[in-house]
């Protein structure tokens, strides 16, 4: 039997899944994040940490379109840095002695214990992408969080070459600022997600990201509520569904967060779970069979607000008729809802609706 991955297991829920044998189970505490420089691309180096013909593993690779898969559990250790200690010295993986220059090596004990292993797609001599850069950073934090880790250059956050300074002086790159990347990963307000504004698109990147959405929702959520165990489920759907169709994950999980008051509405209830208002004022409101349903069908009304049908991709198309209402949007509704602020007077009548839903994404992400 397939056991889900969860958060709690060291799982980290923004990542694809794409799991190696290749690890210890355990760990020996976490005092740092390895980084690494693939030198192959991002689907390339998964497979073979996978099954290439040498045992070799790494927790987590990012792609320079800032794609993240792991391949193991936090909780579990990574065969990444090649490090043995042999006659009370360290020897790298062809054998031969070297002096690491990473202060948090313990003699006797494999660093691969003590560390977390990040592979980046590409060469040691191109800089890193900003989307690559921002994916990093986002996963930084997430271990930050989870193994209480606060980074610093050299100390916390370290590069293969801090540990094999012979073979790996390269690896992950020059291009690597490791102060300022443990800086901007020790400081939640810098980079990545900024949340949704009155202009932005309904059709766009993601502009949040689902960690903080899920956090947001379950401090919300009263102890008794029937879905504290689901946020990360249900929120989930939008960051597995949008995003093939075009539309930013974030914007449609706020709007649902707004609509519901964080899932805790009647209209939120089993058995309608209905997450936007669907046809409430024109049907008396709909009713979805599960969650997975229920926010396709909100992706699909917004893509309906979005574009025309001439305007749409036949995926476009499809997710819009997975929506019960959908042939009953008014022709002038077709696609006169670009940005978040069209939504106020067409989505719902209030004025304020956009504005309402800019103030929730912030204190969404204020809840990272
Ligand atoms: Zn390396």
């Amino acid at each position: 039997m397939l056991m889900p991955r969860r958060e709690q297991d060291g799982w980290c829920p923004f990542a694809e899944h794409a799991p190696s044998t290749r690890y210890w189970l355990g760990n020996r505490g976490r005092r740092a994040v390895v980084l690494h420089s693939a030198e192959g691309s991002y689907r390339g180096t998964i497979a073979w940490l996978q099954n290439g013909s040498v045992q070799v593993s790494a927790h987590f690779v990012v792609s320079r379109s800032g794609q993240i898969a792991q391949l193991i559990s936090t909780d579990d250790s990574a065969w990444a840095n090649g490090l043995a200690w042999q006659n009370g010295g360290w020897v790298n993986a062809r054998g031969v002695a070297v002096r690491p220059r990473w202060p948090g090596l313990t003699p006797g004990v494999n660093p691969n214990w003590q560390t977390i292993s990040i592979e980046h797609e590409g060469s040691h001599r191109d800089p890193w992408p900003e989307a690559m850069r921002n994916a990093t950073l986002r996963l930084l934090r997430w271990l930050g969080v989870r193994h209480s880790l606060r980074y610093s250059g050299g100390q916390t956050l370290i590069g293969h070459g801090d540990l094999d300074p012979l073979d790996r002086p390269n690896c992950p790159g020059h291009h690597v600022d490791f102060d300022r990347l443990a800086e901007a990963a020790n400081d939640p307000t810098t980079g990545v997600a900024q949340g949704v504004q009155q202009e932005s698109p309904i059709c766009g990147p993601a502009s949040g990201e689902l960690e903080p959405t899920v956090r947001y929702v379950e401090r919300q959520l009263g102890p008794t509520s029937e879905y504290r165990r689901d946020v990360a489920t249900i929120m989930g759907y939008y960051w597995q569904h949008a995003p093939a169709v075009g539309v930013d994950p974030f914007l449609a999980a706020v709007q649902c967060v707004h609509e519901t008051g964080s899932l805790q509405s009647q209209w939120a209830a089993r058995p309608r779970r209905n997450p936007a208002g669907l046809g409430v004022h024109d049907e008396g409101g709909l009713s979805f069979p599960s969650w997975e349903v229920a926010v396709q069908a909100h992706l699909g009304q917004l893509l309906a607000f979005a574009l025309s049908d001439e305007a749409a991709t036949p995926a476009q198309r499809v997710m819009m008729e997975r929506n019960p209402r959908f042939g009953r949007i008014s022709p002038s509704m077709r696609g006169s809802v670009q940005q978040l602020g069209d939504l106020s007077g067409r989505w719902a009548p209030d004025p304020e609706y956009a504005a309402k839903m800019v103030a929730r994404s912030q204190a969404i992400l204020q809840a990272f």
